[in-house]
């Protein structure tokens, strides 16, 4: 089962254990030594990580230092091994908490500490699953639910409603789950966040292979996720919802569905979960003459693998994340690649972002308990909310600066250093990739110099005249410039603010979902909006985060919120629950406040974090903390009650 963390004994042979421990991720290994042997003088101030450095991969401990905490570590192994491997009692609250303290070099307040336990899940601790069950609250209850969407959230959800005991039915419009994980075959493509901390904090796995694993191996996690967790016959594969309309005397969803078959079909559910993503239907940009040009050309998320690069002209038009991924293997094999870029990106660097995990490293994944634990809370915290000052805008902003702040002009510094170094050699390349829009405008791309180096080949043109047309043989931009191309790859992400495209979605009276929203989606904690009882999203409006935290992690707050909707359902004999429309607009307001208060939401340069109007639909401006809060319960308040 890939999603286990079996541990293997530690073997007597002390070289093996000197050997991995070079590889060792010093700050985590001494939290996790301290748990299993119950010693906590282990967690020396000396040897404490440096907050601000957090991000360095030995959280800024000086050389000799990691020698002395490797001596120790060794030592601690060799006599915890020798005395039998017994893992110490876990350990308390005040104990977890110190560990936690001298991990991240701070202390943790109160509030963070119950989410950070759960995060950690200890000794396999899944306190986010439901502690109830539909048998024991209200067995005679017909609750239903349809998921639609088997990607990362619907997988999720469907865990979740097992494990209440709630009858459920996922639509899949692929033959598998996966999602996004699924369709993007690109070349190159691979998670940008860490993924010991991009997987669930409940089937947590140590043995990835990669520190940002290709889009194979989280495809394969998810598969094996969904077949472990019991949920694959639920699941009606290559099944398209087309429609959901409710039926108010009912308290009913009726789903229209597409089969496999082609056919139409109707299913019936009290509740409905999208779990469609955001992420997860093509762009294509309006460009004059988009379908004219005669030789092949696709969308990065509909890769045609049948066609061959080599030695042919390759024109790409787009440089967001995909892009990025792709045009390095495209620029391998071809004679030519000519980037159109309408919009520079800033590029955070990651130097591991392409390396294996080491081979100690793994080892004592595989024979330290708790380590591959500490190792995730480390990198939960490192991209937390820790991030959000460099983000903020201060009250002297104003349209057309370079930064927004104080923190901002710290992250502009660090990432622009970084690209002049990259690229000194071409000028005429920093004038062309270095944004002049603030860090965070729109989304940071992951890099580890592959970016750059791709830019510096002889054969590679990065152009940023603006596109007048796409024709037969190429691309023409500004100034009547042809250039002609064999093939044309689109990688112009995806309908991000257009939720829920193409379902056709009736609540309440007749109202149409879309229209509602009127270009411009809108949700209570992301999750629920008034006329549309019982209806809950994943991945909804204003869940996307940007700097602070992963996606995972959301889904899972989500999940918790949906399911206490769920037993309140049950508990209370409410037949529906449809969030009041004063309680929806008021938390809008502050999310649109919020985000007011980010780089994303004042910066005027084209991003996916904004709908048509410009506002910001997909983003979340707060802490992790405070979402988490949010989604802790449901307050029937909220709600108008049937
Ligand atoms: P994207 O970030 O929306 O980038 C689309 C690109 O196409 C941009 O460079 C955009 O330019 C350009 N474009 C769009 N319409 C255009 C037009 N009419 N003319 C010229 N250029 C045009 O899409 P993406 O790269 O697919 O990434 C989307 C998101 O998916 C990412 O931000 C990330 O969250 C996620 N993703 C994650 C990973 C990962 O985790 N590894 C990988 C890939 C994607 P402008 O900037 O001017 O709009």
């Amino acid at each position: 089962m890939t999603t286990s963390r079996k541990i293997e004994p530690l073997p007597q042979d002390d070289d093996a254990i000197r050997k991995a421990l070079k590889d060792a991720h010093l700050p985590s290994l001494l939290p996790a030594l301290a748990q299993i042997t119950g010693d906590l003088s282990l967690l020396r101030n000396d040897l404490m990580p440096d907050t601000a450095l957090l991000t360095d991969p030995q959280g800024g401990l000086p050389p000799e230092k990691q020698t002395e905490a490797q001596e120790l570590a060794f030592k601690t192994l060799a006599a915890w091994r020798d005395a039998g491997s017994v893992v110490a009692d876990i350990p308390t609250h005040s104990e977890v908490r110190r560990m936690m303290d001298y991990l991240i070099g701070e202390h943790v307040s109160d509030e963070y500490l119950p989410l950070l336990l759960e995060e950690l899940a200890f000794a396999d601790i899944d306190a986010r699953a439901p502690q109830w069950h539909k048998e024991t609250i209200n067995p005679g209850r017909s609750l239903r639910v349809v998921i639609i969407g088997a990607g990362m959230s619907g997988i999720l959800a469907a865990h979740r409603l097992n494990q209440a005991g709630i009858p459920f039915t996922v639509i899949e419009k692929n033959e598998d789950v996966g999602g996004t994980w699924f369709e993007n075959t690109y070349p190159g493509a691979r998670v940008d966040s860490s993924n010991h901390a991009y997987s669930y904090s409940f089937a947590q796995k140590f043995d990835w292979p990669y520190h940002h694993s290709p889009q194979e191996v989280l495809l394969e996690y998810f598969r094996n996720c969904a077949t472990d967790f019991g949920i694959r016959e639920n699941i009606l594969f290559n099944t398209e919802v087309l429609a959901a309309t409710y039926d108010e005397a009912r308290c009913i969803w009726k789903v229209s569905v597409r089969n496999a078959n082609g056919r139409e079909e109707k299913i019936e559910a009290e509740a409905i979960i999208s779990a469609v993503g955001q992420l997860n239907r093509p762009k294509m940009p309006d460009i004059e003459g988009l379908s004219s040009f005669k030789g092949p050309s696709f969308h990065s998320a509909q890769w045609d693998h049948e066609i061959d690069f080599k030695g042919k002209a390759v024109g790409i038009i787009g440089t967001g994340s995909s892009a990025s991924q792709f045009i390095p293997h495209l620029a391998e094999a071809a004679r030519e690649v000519q980037i159109f870029q309408r919009t520079p990106n800033w590029y955070a660097p990651a130097p591991n972002y392409h390396e294996r995990v080491a081979d100690g490293f793994l080892w004592l994944l595989k024979h330290v308990p708790t380590y591959a634990q500490w190792y995730r809370f480390w990198l939960f915290w490192a991209i937390s909310d820790g991030f959000l000052p460099m983000v903020e805008v201060d009250n002297s902003w104003k349209p057309g600066d370079a930064v927004t702040g104080k923190g901002n002009r710290q992250l502009r510094e660090l990432l622009e250093a970084s690209m002049r170094k990259q690229l000194a050699t071409r000028p005429d390349l920093i004038e062309k990739a270095l944004p002049d829009f603030p860090p965070a405008s729109k989304r940071i791309v992951v890099d580890n110099g592959t970016w750059p180096n791709t830019l510096l080949k002889e054969h590679v043109h990065l152009i940023t005249e603006s596109i007048e047309q796409i024709t037969p043989r190429g691309v023409r931009t500004e100034g009547n410039n042809e250039h002609p191309l064999d093939i044309l790859v689109f990688g112009t992400g995806f309908q991000a603010s257009k939720f829920l495209t193409p379902m056709k979605v009736t609540g309440i009276n007749g109202v149409d979902m879309h229209e509602q929203w009127d270009g411009d989606a809108r949700a209570y904690l992301g999750i629920t909006m008034p006329n549309f009882p019982n209806f809950f999203f994943m991945y909804g409006p204003n869940t996307n985060i940007v700097v602070n935290g992963s996606i995972v992690y959301f889904s899972e707050c989500e999940a918790q919120y949906i399911l206490e909707c769920l037993r309140f359902l049950l508990d209370s004999g409410t037949q529906a629950i449809d969030c009041r429309a004063e309680v929806h607009d008021a938390y809008n307001e502050r999310i649109d406040a919020g985000n007011l208060k980010r780089a994303w939401g004042v910066s005027s340069v084209p991003s996916w974090y904004k709908s048509d109007s410009g506002r910001v639909a997909q983003n979340w401006p707060f802490t992790l903390l405070e979402y988490w809060q949010q989604t802790k319960q449901i307050d029937p308040d909220d709600y108008i009650l049937t």
